[in-house]
């Protein structure tokens, strides 16, 4: 009898021990933010709300039911409210990433995240991993420890959208509020609404749908595998400094910027990226001096930054941005000086990703 009780739990021990091994493996990379933050969540004043107050550990516990789709491993990047993200922690996730994704026994990689500026940080990836695994970033809008909060279903979601296989190839992804966004067009559009994320231009790349992803569009500019950005031997990132347009604006920030030793601006101008002539005439002298690098955005959230349509973009040594908002454009002409500092390359650049 006790025999025949211990075959069966052999044979129980190793089915278990199978099925782990045909689940995915998936990566749960921790950076901070709401979705790891305590506090009510209330629209009201929250005095006691603190971001990035929970391990990823915890985090995990909260959606036990992603291990029936996945093998979690969780590792803590490091626990700040995104808006302190800055170049090192880009520079050390995205070495990670890459590290990580060429291991034969790893799937996908989810990535939480903090919403301030989950953007800037998807398109950097977007244009630095060197795999065409999936890469999805989730973050919430609610506290962990918040009525409803939306954390624990967001992250049930990317694990489901980064062990799809039809998940290859969409470059870097957000998935919250049961969309799945594309990093090329990502746009924080709302202050507190959990659907917060859109993708204004080009539309949501599908939507996540009884656990499972449906996809209607593919990214059609260069990223990952396709991107000419390698970060291998990079330890440190140009300075890139934005700059807003508006009625009466004058030189005071470009002269600064450039005193300060940003080797590239762009511009968050009015209308299709213009500037008050004082401004554009300032940019213009210091592209001509050879010390900065100068790239034409927009504080419209749709529509392309298009280049020579009110601004002769080749007379002032100006990029146009086409479809990239000013957080993209600093991330991509961060990188692109990693290359070059001509202003036709750099066009070529905004053009293709
Ligand atoms: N300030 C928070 C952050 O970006 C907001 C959020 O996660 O929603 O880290």
């Amino acid at each position: 009898m006790k025999k025949t009780f211990n075959l069966i739990l052999f044979v129980f021990a190793l089915s278990v021990a199978a099925m782990a091994q045909t689940k995915p493996t998936i990566y749960i990379l921790a950076t901070g933010g709401t979705i790891a933050g305590t506090g009510t969540g209330s629209n009201d004043a929250d005095s006691e709300y603190k971001a990035g107050a929970i391990t990823v550990n915890a985090l995990l516990e909260a959606v036990p039911e992603i291990n029936d789709l996945a093998n979690v491993k969780g590792e803590q990047v490091v626990n700040i409210g995104s808006q302190d993200m800055n170049d090192e922690v880009w520079l050390k996730l995205g070495k990670r990433v890459n590290e990580l994704l060429r291991q034969n026994d790893v799937t996908g990689i989810v990535i939480t995240h903090g919403t301030d500026t989950q953007e800037e940080t998807a398109y950097f990836l977007n244009l630095v991993v060197k795999s065409d695994k999936p890469v999805v970033l989730v973050g919430s809008m609610r506290p962990s420890t918040a009525i409803s909060a939306d954390g624990p279903r967001n992250i049930y979601n990317a694990v489901a959208c980064a062990v799809a296989p039809e998940s290859k190839g969409k470059g870097v992804m957000v998935v919250m509020d049961d969309k799945i966004l594309g990093a090329d067009d990502l746009t924080k559009t709302n202050t507190l609404s959990v659907g917060t994320f859109e993708n204004p231009n080009y539309g949501p790349l599908g939507i996540v749908y009884g656990g499972k992803p449906i996809y209607t569009r593919e990214p059609l500019k260069r990223h990952t595998i396709k991107s000419e950005f390698d970060i291998t031997k990079v330890n440190k990132l140009p300075r890139v400094e934005i700059i807003l347009s508006y009625s009466n604006a004058t030189s005071l920030f470009v002269d600064a910027a450039v005193k300060a030793g940003a080797k590239g601006i762009v511009t968050a101008g009015v209308g299709n990226g213009n500037m008050t002539t004082v401004m554009q005439n300032s940019l213009a002298k210091y592209v001509k001096e050879g010390k900065i690098a100068v790239v034409r955005s927009s504080r419209i959230m749709t529509g392309p930054t298009a280049q020579w349509d009110e601004v002769n973009d080749d007379k002032l040594g100006f990029s146009a941005s086409w479809y990239n908002n000013p957080y993209r454009s600093r991330v991509l002409l961060m990188l692109a000086l990693t290359k070059t500092t001509d202003y036709k390359e750099i066009q070529r650049m905004f053009a293709e990703y």
